[in-house]
């Protein structure tokens, strides 16, 4: 059995037991139990079993993406279900300890309707980012509520002794955090590298000086169902899992450029990640924009990264971030002239990438926090390259700035979780 195998194996079981912890009926969750259905009772009991499960899916994620709390006749209404179903849908969910009676709505006359939430501490997922220096944990409820972060600073973490930090470190951070272990249905872990989910590799990381590195010695020692991403394809789940609670329908494309030291990105296909034949699609900080111009963190002259990186100020003139935008406010000219270089550069590669994909672009990273300000212009500055249109909507700022590979790492359990109910 593969580790995958092992892991998948890991996560459903995993599941099964919260929903069996909160006395939902087991019978219509467990996929073994409909095979089970099928040669007992023949197919028609697994049609009506997927059938039911499928009612329950679709009510308990109504309430989930739902912006305030629902009522059962607007849930009836909605889906269009009769209100005997919701009422036995939303029985179920209750004793499963899935959904919880919300604040009433206020009421014009007569008694309001009971309104429905989703229980966020039905469940928790965590996030961890390992970089070459550092170790993140993010602690999620099912609702993606950030409950915990922590940042480590360590000694270069080698692949030796990787496994071992994590789950030292891992456990100490779900005791601080007072967590029934139980009711942790998922660890995503990200890594700065090119991971190779068949052959379940991380083929190169050069800022972790790793190659050809078992995703099993990262995983070994963790007892929950684990997961391990690109950092950069993380960060563009995050943003999925935020877009898909604005949209009706799930199905979308994106292309998504993560701005920080380095430069990453991911293609968002519907949900999944746009691979390439080598997993190397969407390393957009490596694409040449000046031939023979700056030299690259990987390099080769005339990269993106070399020219829009978190790198222009905190290491080419030593300083923060937040301190480079304020002297910028201030008037400093020195960093208008860097800045005015990057967003031009910016704008460059967001035109190609356009010209490339034709879908919205969105800009993501701790760099992307400050771009808000200069929206405007950067948009100008795309719409005078662009020959064929001059709207610019397609250009959006992230809605996770910040841990955004955490945070879709950890949906990458949620969505799991959210699909099992
Ligand atoms: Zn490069």
């Amino acid at each position: 059995m593969t580790t995958i195998h092992v892991a998948f194996s890991r996560k459903i079981s995993k599941i099964n037991n919260i929903m069996s912890n909160n006395k939902l009926s087991h019978e219509n969750l467990n996929a073994e139990n409909l095979v089970r259905h099928t040669t007992a009772s023949g197919p028609y009991m697994r049609i009506i079993a997927d059938q039911r499960r499928q009612t329950r899916n679709k009510i308990y994620k109504y309430i989930y993406y739902s912006s305030s709390p629902v009522s059962k006749s607007q849930i009836a209404y909605d889906l269009n279900y009769s209100l005997p179903t919701v009422h036995k849908n939303l029985s179920e969910l209750l004793s499963a300890g899935l959904i919880t009676v919300g604040d009433l709505q206020k009421s014009t006359g007569g008694r309001p309707p009971a309104v429905y939430v989703v229980v966020p501490n039905a469940g928790y997922a965590l996030g961890i980012a390992v970089t070459a220096n550092h170790l993140r944990f993010l602690l999620l409820d099912i609702k993606q509520n950030q409950i915990s972060y922590k940042r480590l600073a360590l000694d270069a973490i080698n692949s030796l002794d990787i496994a071992s930090k994590i789950d030292e470190e891992l456990d100490k951070f779900i005791t601080e955090n007072k967590i029934n272990p139980a009711k942790i249905i998922g660890v995503g872990i990200t890594i700065p590298g090119v991971i190779d989910h068949e052959r379940e590799l991380v083929i190169f990381s050069p800022s972790m000086k790793l190659k050809n590195l078992a995703l099993s010695e990262i995983t070994k020692n963790i007892h929950y169902p684990v997961y391990i991403e690109n950092d950069a394809t993380a960060a563009g789940f995050a943003e999925w899992s935020a877009l898909t609670r604005e949209k009706d329908n799930h199905n979308f494309v994106f292309v998504y450029l993560l701005l920080e030291n380095g430069i990453g990105g991911a293609i968002i296909i519907n949900g999944k990640p746009w691979l390439g034949d080598t997993h190397k699609s969407a390393e957009f900080g490596h694409m040449c924009i000046h031939p023979g111009g700056l030299t690259c963190n990987c390099g080769k002259k005339g990269c993106l990264e070399a020219y829009c990186s978190a790198f222009r100020f905190t290491r080419d003139i030593g300083v923060n971030i937040e301190n480079f935008f304020i002297a910028l406010k201030d008037g400093n000219k020195e960093y208008a002239e860097i800045w005015d270089d990057v967003l031009s550069n910016l704008a460059l590669a967001i035109h190609n990438l356009r010209l490339a994909f034709d879908t919205d672009i969105i800009l993501g990273g701790f760099v992307s926090e400050y771009l808000n300000d200069f929206l405007l212009i950067l948009k100008q500055r795309v719409s005078a390259l662009n020959p064929f249109e001059e709207n610019t909507d397609f250009i959006k700022i992230a809605k996770f700035p910040r841990r955004a590979g955490m945070i879709g790492a950890a949906w990458h359990f949620i969505d799991e979780f959210l699909s099992q109910v």
